[in-house]
């Protein structure tokens, strides 16, 4: 084989290698809408049991649409439990530390760097947000300036598929309704 016919060979391969993958990791994009929507709804049901920051996370298998697991912010009791922290937590206690590539977790607002942060470690297959940190932070709640996009982004390791919007205004209600608390030490 020429040196050219070689080259032909390894590109081939590669792409052989990249349809593969693509296949077996289900793309948000090609996820139904109502799939997305039905996922959302399960992370806007738990977020109502913190009326004062109502982040909201569910775990879905990306194939089924199944539920697998939810969370709520709980940093009244330890200050990493944001709600995509207490669904990881969930998720691995009821199924194991398994199956990533095959799951979306739903998020009431954009993840903070630490909640994008461990779900890049994961691995998981997809990440949708409804609010994004704008909004939040216009409803008084500290955000990072860096989003959950730059987070995917800074890192040459491992980046998960990120989609934001969802349910957008019923999350954005979720924030600007929320109840103001005094702050303990204020
Ligand atoms: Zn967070």
């Amino acid at each position: 084989m020429n040196r050219r016919g070689a080259l032909t060979c390894l590109c081939g391969l590669s792409l052989g290698l990249l349809s593969q993958s693509a296949l077996a990791k289900t793309e948000l994009a090609s996820v139904p809408l109502a799939q997305h929507e039905l996922g959302m709804r399960a992370a806007i049901a738990i977020a109502a049991q913190n009326a004062s920051y109502p982040f909201g996370a569910a775990i879905t298998n990306s194939k089924s649409g199944k539920i697998l697991a939810q969370g709520v912010n709980k940093t009244f009791s330890n200050p990493v439990l944001h709600g995509e922290m207490v669904c990881i937590n969930q998720y691995v206690a009821q199924h194991g530390n398994q199956g990533w590539a095959n799951l979306i977790l739903y998020t009431t607002g954009e993840p903070c760097p630490m909640c994008m942060s461990a779900l890049i470690w994961s691995g998981i297959g997809g990440v949708v947000y409804g609010s994004s940190a704008n909004t939040i932070k216009k409803s008084g709640i500290d955000i990072f300036t860096f989003s959950a996009k730059e987070i995917n982004q800074g890192n040459n390791f491992s980046q998960t598929q990120l989609l934001g919007g969802i349910l957008e205004a019923e999350c954005d209600s979720l924030f600007a309704n929320r109840k103001i608390t005094t702050p303990i030490n204020a």
